[in-house]
């Protein structure tokens, strides 16, 4: 196989064979030095057409989704591929998301590749028929079964931040459940989605159009996945704004829509915590990868006795992150994705001034840098929860620290958001935490740094945060129908 790291070569994955994109290619950017680093294959309406009506095919005549002992060796098989070419992936990871290298042996290449075999477990081990033994409903004598079966073609659109992360975690548990599937990812990174359909085509026995992988600049291209009545299934992940379009688009033919969206996260630290050590791990928590992690905590709610000395720790903790080179081991907080995220995270800041809030810390671009999408860390602090930069999720490095009064007032301040997504309690009373945690409306809640990612656990968020579970059980089941034959005895 050639090389993956794609240059000029990057090809869409459709029907088993890598081919151009019918719009020819697009410019792929370093968003550290600004260079166009290659270009991607920028596929148009026919291609997505052909792309979703190959995955049709696969899924309609061909005996993929009942064999399950073949899908786990595939699974394994594609596993095996890209812990071969991790680094090459770690290059394509750095260069065009601007990840710090540090991350790529976690959550951005090398956690998510491990995580493919909790995929291929559930589908090796997983109950696919549940005897109801028999019973007489309605007086008729019946022997019941439950199956579980695929749900179709998945159409599964994902966007920048995380992008393995994000395109495995649907892949594998799709592909496990027998599925087959058209892979959308976001224009700002087709190559690590153009070396995932290299892979799949090269290295693994996935039957031609199981896996379709369609790269574009066209966004509009989702939409039209979105709104195909060939598709059974949309897993989409992204922005809210644009999770409602999609489920509006999905309404056309009722398909089942999947959605993780955006989220605004409170960090709540009680008036028995070490407030050091909390705000601290607060602080850099939302400098990893620039902010850019729907789930990182950007409102900091401390008790109002201690609002001062809170603002002070955390900005010394974000001024002490400067953002850098990505390949640097040391770096924490690369650069934002585009020049058009960096404007929109300027912009928050600039509104977050005129509704009177005081930047702390950072607040604009790092004068190091000349060139690279790099915003600094920033603290703003004097900000009422209702203001745009308290409610609105900005995607950067940008901490909003408010003060509340009393145990409930914190909880009412973080339920105070369209969101309900993550967050974060710090304290050392048990009973207190339980009440906290009980009352925050959100899909997942770390207590005193304790971790809620894992390919075991379910993931997800409350109100427009998102709707259903993305890994563990109940992630793999969102690819799943449920059929109850029922025989007269
Ligand atoms: P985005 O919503 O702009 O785009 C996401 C994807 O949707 C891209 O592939 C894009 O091309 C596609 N798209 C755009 N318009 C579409 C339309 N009308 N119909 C169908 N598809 C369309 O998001 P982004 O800027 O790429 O990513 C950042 C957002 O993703 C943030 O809001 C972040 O919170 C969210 N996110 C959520 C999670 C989660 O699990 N909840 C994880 C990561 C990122």
């Amino acid at each position: 196989m050639n090389s993956l790291l794609p240059g000029d070569s990057s090809r869409l994955l459709i029907g088993g064979s890598l081919v151009a994109g019918g719009n020819g290619v697009f410019d792929n950017v370093n968003p550290a030095t600004e260079e166009v680093i290659g270009t991607a294959a920028d596929a148009d309406a026919a291609d997505m057409n052909a792309a979703i009506a190959a995955a049709r095919t696969a899924f309609d005549e061909t005996g993929w989704s009942r064999d399950h002992a073949f899908r786990v060796r595939c699974l394994e098989q594609l596993q095996a591929a890209l812990k071969a070419h991790a680094e090459e992936l770690r290059e394509i990871t750095i260069a065009e998301v601007g990840a710090p290298i540090m991350f790529t042996s976690g959550p951005q290449l090398e956690g998510p590749i491990e995580d493919l075999s909790f995929a291929a477990r559930l589908a090796a081990d997983y109950e696919w028929e549940t005897e109801l033994g028999v019973a007489a409903p309605m007086g008729i004598s019946t022997h019941r079964v439950i199956r579980r079966e695929a749900v179709g073609v998945v159409g599964a659109i994902t966007p920048w931040n995380f992008p393995h992360q994000i395109n495995f975690a649907k892949l594998g548990p799709a592909l496990a459940a027998g599925n087959t599937i058209v892979l959308k990812p976001a224009p700002d990174t087709p190559w690590c989605a153009a070396a995932l359909g290299s892979i799949i085509t090269e290295e693994t026995d996935i039957p031609p159009g199981v896996v379709n992988i369609v790269t574009s600049s066209d966004h509009g291209l989702g939409a039209q996945l979105s709104g195909d009545p060939r598709v059974d299934l949309i897993s989409f992940t992204g922005s809210t704004g644009t999770g409602r379009a999609v489920m509006s688009s999905a309404a056309s033919n009722l398909k089942k829509t999947f959605l993780e969206l955006g989220g605004k996260s409170a960090f709540i630290v009680l008036d028995d915590a070490d407030l050091a050590t909390a705000v601290s791990y607060a602080g850099f928590s939302l400098c990893v990868h620039a902010g850019q992690g729907c789930a990182l905590t950007t409102r900091l709610l401390v008790p109002r006795g201690r609002y001062d000395e809170a603002v002070e720790a955390v900005a010394a903790t974000m001024s002490g992150i400067r953002p850098g080179d990505p390949t640097s081991p040391g770096t924490v907080c690369g650069p934002v994705i585009s020049d058009r995220q960096r404007s929109r995270v300027l912009g928050y800041i600039d509104s977050a001034r005129a509704d009177g809030g005081r930047i702390v810390t950072g607040g604009g671009r790092p004068a190091e840098h000349e060139r690279g999408f790099f915003v600094e860390p920033t603290v703003i602090a004097d900000l009422d929860n209702s203001a745009k930069a308290a409610q609105e999720e900005i995607f950067g490095p940008v901490l909003v620290v408010l003060p509340y009064d009393g145990d409930d007032d914190a909880v009412r301040i973080a339920n105070d958001s369209p969101y309900g997504l993550s967050g974060a309690v710090w304290g050392k009373d048990p009973e207190r935490i339980r009440r906290i945690t009980d009352g925050v409306r959100t899909g997942t809640l770390g207590v005193n740094g304790g971790m809620w990612y894992s390919a075991d656990a379910p993931f997800g968020g409350y109100k427009q945060s998102g709707i259903g579970r993305e890994m563990g059980a109940a992630g793999f089941e969102e690819y799943l129908e449920t059929k109850l034959v029922a025989t007269a005895q």
